[in-house]
């Protein structure tokens, strides 16, 4: 176990990871300092509270370091190239995130941890994940950047047999010894380049989970990204690269035959060639990313030694959160789908791949994203669009050079009455099998306080509208 004891530790960034990290270190006898950027009547609030238990706090200065610094304790979010830290790396002194300590602090005999990152899905993989775990009697929790504090996890009373870790690029960056029973890369997209600085660094942080992984690296066969990961990482002896494949499954890897999961990577040697896994019916929604991603979550579920009667038994319990491609209502023989959760085009992309007529309702912040290739990709796929929200331009451009033909109705409001007229006009767009498909690509907060409050507005319209 690390020894605090006397330690000199920053910790970087009030907060919900900070103020709890600072705590825990006080406990455990080290020095704290918290810096912080920002001093507001918030920050202040926060600062009384550390200061009173013998914590120091410096407001409105997250840049210098402070002197006698061994180690900073850093919330995920800040950005590597912040002074900070360029004059911790000068001075030779670590850097760790949340996650990092959260790993440091674990105790004897904890859980193994099955991590999972990606550009999308990690939510739904390790969702998935928990629910076959628990499937198959094993003790265990969704945990991570999924909203549930691992530093919680680990110094919280409750046992576990093994977590179920979503990872976010940010954490990996800063989580340096963490080492994995398996883990798996969902895809890899451009995201966040503003914080990691290149898809190269995007990647390599990514690619971080695979590290010292012991079983298994489960990489994505259709992301040829995610297999150069799996290839360069430094991993325990016997440790094996699975591959998952939404078609048929080469030796070592999990695939699609006709209707059924199965897995050719896991099976005893009586078995040889395959062993069934699941029904893709089991699977919900049985969209082709969302197959992928229960792929992924049974190849760490297997890699820890899951029978296939839990896989299929946990798949059908798992229900998906709220706004990730939920069917809203059928009216008039066209479907409402909220995929609100589809906030960059990477995520927008898998879901208009899993309709084949659709109505595409989208806008809102961009992010700097381009919308060229998702247009180009989904153009044959599209009845109609109904753009709204800040940065629609963007979007009604790459329509006018990849889809030229397809109608597009452009709201040019962004009150919260915008909603109801756009699904008004989706309506008025769709045939009969048509789908009306919530999916922005883009992030909400221009109209929206959050992509939930987006697929509530989305939802309420199309119940409006049926009534
Ligand atoms: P994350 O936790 O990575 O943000 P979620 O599981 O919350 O991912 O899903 C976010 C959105 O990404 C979903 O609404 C869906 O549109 C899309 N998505 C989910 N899984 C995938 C996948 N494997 N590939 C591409 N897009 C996906």
């Amino acid at each position: 176990l690390f020894d605090f004891q006397g330690k000199h530790v920053t910790v970087a960034g009030l907060g919900v990871s900070g103020i709890p990290a600072a705590k825990v270190l006080h406990a455990r006898g080290a020095v704290v300092t918290v810096v912080n950027d920002g001093d507001d009547a918030r920050a202040r609030e926060q600062a009384a509270e550390l200061e009173a238990l013998g914590i120091t706090v410096r407001l409105g200065d997250g840049a210098t370091l402070p002197e006698g610094t061994e180690l900073i304790v850093t919330t995920p979010g800040w950005k590597p190239d912040k002074p900070l830290f360029l004059a911790a790396a000068k001075a030779g002194v670590p850097v760790w995130g949340d996650v990092e300590l959260a790993w440091r602090l674990r105790g004897p005999g904890a859980a193994p941890w099955l991590a999972v990152t990606g550009t999308n899905g990690k939510t739904t993989t390790v969702q998935m994940l928990a629910a076959i775990l628990t499937a198959a009697g094993l003790r265990t929790a969704a945990v991570g950047n999924i909203g549930v504090s691992l530093l919680d996890v680990v110094l919280g009373e409750e046992e576990y047999d093994v977590l179920a870790v979503e990872l976010s690029s940010y954490q990996l960056h800063w989580a340096p010894s963490l080492r994995a029973h398996s883990a798996a890369v969902l895809n890899l997209a451009p995201d966040h380049l503003d914080w990691h600085g290149s898809m190269e660094a995007y990647a390599a942080d990514k690619g971080r989970i695979y590290e010292g992984n012991r079983v298994a690296c489960v990489y994505n066969v259709a992301d040829k990204l995610t297999e150069g990961l799996v290839r360069e990482a430094d991993v325990e002896e016997g440790c094996r690269a699975i591959g998952f494949t939404l078609g048929t499954p080469a030796p070592s890897q999990l695939g699609v035959v006709d209707g059924i999961l199965v897995d050719r990577a896991f099976v005893t040697d009586r078995q040889k060639n395959a062993q069934e896994l699941a029904e893709v019916s089991d699977v919900r929604p049985p969209a082709p990313h969302n197959i992928a991603n229960a792929l992924a979550a049974a190849a760490l579920a297997r890699a820890f030694g899951v029978p296939a009667g839990a896989v299929r038994e946990g798949l059908r319990a798992f229900r998906p959160d709220a706004h990730r491609i939920t069917h809203v209502a059928d009216l008039g023989q066209v479907a409402y789908v909220d995929d609100s959760k589809a906030t960059n085009t990477h995520a927008a992309e898998a879901s208009l791949a899993a309709y084949e007529s659709i109505v595409w309702i989208a806008g809102g912040l961009a992010k700097g994203a381009l919308f060229d290739e998702l247009v180009a990709k989904s153009a044959k796929r599209l009845r109609g669009v109904v753009l709204i929200g800040a940065d629609q331009a963007l979007i009604r451009d790459a329509l006018a050079r990849h889809a030229p033909e397809v109608p597009v109705v452009a709201l040019d409001r962004t009150d919260t009455g915008a909603m109801l007229q756009a699904v008004t006009e989706a309506k008025r767009l769709a045939q009969p099998g048509d789908t009306v498909l919530l999916a922005p690509a883009c992030a909400s907060m221009d109209m929206f306080t959050n992509y939930n409050q987006r697929g509530d507005a989305f939802a309420a319209a199309v119940r409006e509208l049926g009534a």
